[in-house]
């Protein structure tokens, strides 16, 4: 039977007033799972609306009964992990446990939410001049949007909702069309830990809701996650409507292997940052700048341990690569291999060539491609697929340069034993979010999620002190006591 999902709209769940749906396939499959509807903008009137009123009372909720509502939320997350986890793999195609570890991620947002408390204390100076004080006290800003992609569909809606109520705002939340299963289950067990109609709110839909919210009078502030192009729409026409909009956006994230490094771990850490989620990470490791001492033997390592992934379902325990999100994706990733060996990159492993038992699922193996360049349109464009570019160096002045020149800033690693070198990379690099010799640098959820350069728009993050500035509003008091 068809699954034709609703909207959560002011404590009930309604259905859009619309006729166009969308198919949600497994993509590991290709099976129907459900349909998402492309929502109308009277449908985001009706939840801008019932977050308006709501927050007429929420807001004065006091904050520790508002972090009560999130520990309960907390409980009945922790409690769901698996079912979260499984529902993240069948609409996703992650495997189990990449889809446990987001579940992880997103509780943990949850819980620093649940800190509001402290998060929200002002700052009170008792003597600015003699018999004068002053203070800075914090307030919701109103009804956020938030607007979030296909490749996290916990994770990243716990980034923004969460910290965004604790802060005393209400949320209307518009996920990707392509994963809305997930937000439907967070939707709900919020209602199950009881918060307030109207608080949370879901929209189902694609770019008719987004332009709604962006241009909504009632809709102070967006948080936006997805792809470059797309974020530098909603950052430009959100703050052109007078709002205040964190966009983050789209990745090409290098990491640079030197000759000390311990190869082993090294290899590991490469394989889990490339390969993992398939490649659909905005942190994945898309590129590896590795000097010329130990290239070869580097290429050679990876090759072996590609060879060793297995791919298919993501809910078979033995998988450990999953499938694309969609055959359109998979189809436009297989354009960008030709144009990559067209423009002379050398194509070391070829995943292209699946299982028969695999066909209806949309599969890339993992793809290894060497002696790619700047010139290299395969080194300009995300992927966003299993697909790896190798780049060679002499040294680390060269690599930091050579990743300095790309338009994106989100994530690099550093894979050395010697500390000379981490502090010049430190310094030097353009990149908001650096490791060294961890496979994926993600900031957990009290830091600041911080992607630089063309990786993000706006100049708070998510997350951390960033997010609690995002989603309140400081008044100053200065008094005089007679
Ligand atoms: P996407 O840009 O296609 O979609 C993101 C959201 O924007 C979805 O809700 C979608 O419905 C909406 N949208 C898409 N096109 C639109 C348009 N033309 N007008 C208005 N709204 C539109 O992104 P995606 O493919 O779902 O997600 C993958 C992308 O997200 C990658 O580029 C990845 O790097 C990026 N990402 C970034 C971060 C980060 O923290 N920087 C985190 C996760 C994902």
């Amino acid at each position: 039977m068809t699954n034709k999902l609703k909207n959560y709209i002011g404590g009930e769940w309604i259905a859009a007033r619309t006729s166009h749906y969308e198919v949600v396939p497994n993509p590991a499959t290709g099976e129907e799972i459900a349909q998402t509807p492309l929502s109308t903008k009277e449908d985001v009137d009706r939840a801008v609306e019932a977050a308006k009123e709501a927050f007429r009372s929420w807001k004065k909720v006091p904050v520790p009964k508002r972090a009560r509502y999130l520990f309960k939320y907390q409980q009945l997350l922790v409690e769901q992990h698996s079912e979260l986890a499984k529902l993240i793999t069948q609409e996703n195609g992650k495997t189990y446990d990449d889809a446990y570890g987001e579940v992880q991620r997103g509780i943990e947002c949850v819980e620093f939410a649940a800190g509001a408390p402290s998060l929200l204390m002002g700052d009170v100076l008792p003597d600015i001049a003699t018999g004068i004080e002053s203070g800075m006290y914090r307030y919701p800003v109103g009804v956020v949007g938030g607007i979030t992609p296909f490749n996290f569909p916990m994770m990243v809606p716990c980034w923004m909702f969460p910290l965004a109520l604790a802060c005393g705002n209400t949320f209307v939340l518009k996920p990707s069309e392509r994963t809305p299963l997930l937000a439907e289950r967070l939707v709900s067990l919020a209602s199950e830990a009881g918060f307030p109609k109207g608080v949370i709110n879901l929209v189902h839909g694609a770019h008719d809701v987004v332009n709604r919210l962006l241009e909504h009078p009632d809709v102070p502030a967006i948080s936006f996650v997805g792809s470059q192009p797309v974020a530098e729409y909603v950052y430009k026409t959100g703050t052109s409507h007078g709002k205040r909009v964190q966009a983050l956006a789209g990745a090409k994230n290098h990491s640079i292997v030197l000759g000390d490094c311990d190869l082993d771990k090294t290899v590991q850490g490469i394989m889990s940052g490339a390969f993992g989620s398939a490649g659909q990470r905005c942190m994945a490791t898309a590129v590896v700048v590795v000097t010329e001492d130990i290239a070869d033997e580097l290429v050679g390592r990876l090759t072996k341990a590609a060879d060793a992934l297995v791919l298919g379902d993501g809910a078979d325990p033995k998988v450990s690569l999953g499938p694309v999100i969609r055959r359109s994706h998979l189809d436009k990733v297989k354009g960008q291999m030709e144009e990559a060996v067209g423009e002379g990159a050398v194509l070391v492993r070829d995943g292209r060539d699946v299982p028969a038992e695999l066909a209806s699922g949309y599969f890339l193996g993992a793809t290894i491609f060497d002696h790619v360049t700047t010139e290299m349109t395969i080194w300009k464009q995300e992927v966003f697929a299993p697909v790896l570019s190798i780049m060679r160096v002499k040294d680390l002045t060269e690599a930091i340069e050579l990743t300095n020149r790309s338009q994106f800033g989100n994530g690099s690693v550093l894979y050395t034993k010697s500390g000379e070198a981490v502090r010049q990379y430190r310094e030097e690099i353009e990149v908001g979010m650096l490791g060294v010799n961890v496979n994926v640098p993600a900031p957990m959820a009290f830091f600041p999620f911080s992607g630089w350069k063309e990786s993000f728009y706006g100049d708070l993050h998510a997350n951390g002190k960033d997010g609690v500035n995002f989603y309140t509003q400081r008044k100053m008091l200065t008094a005089r006591w007679y």
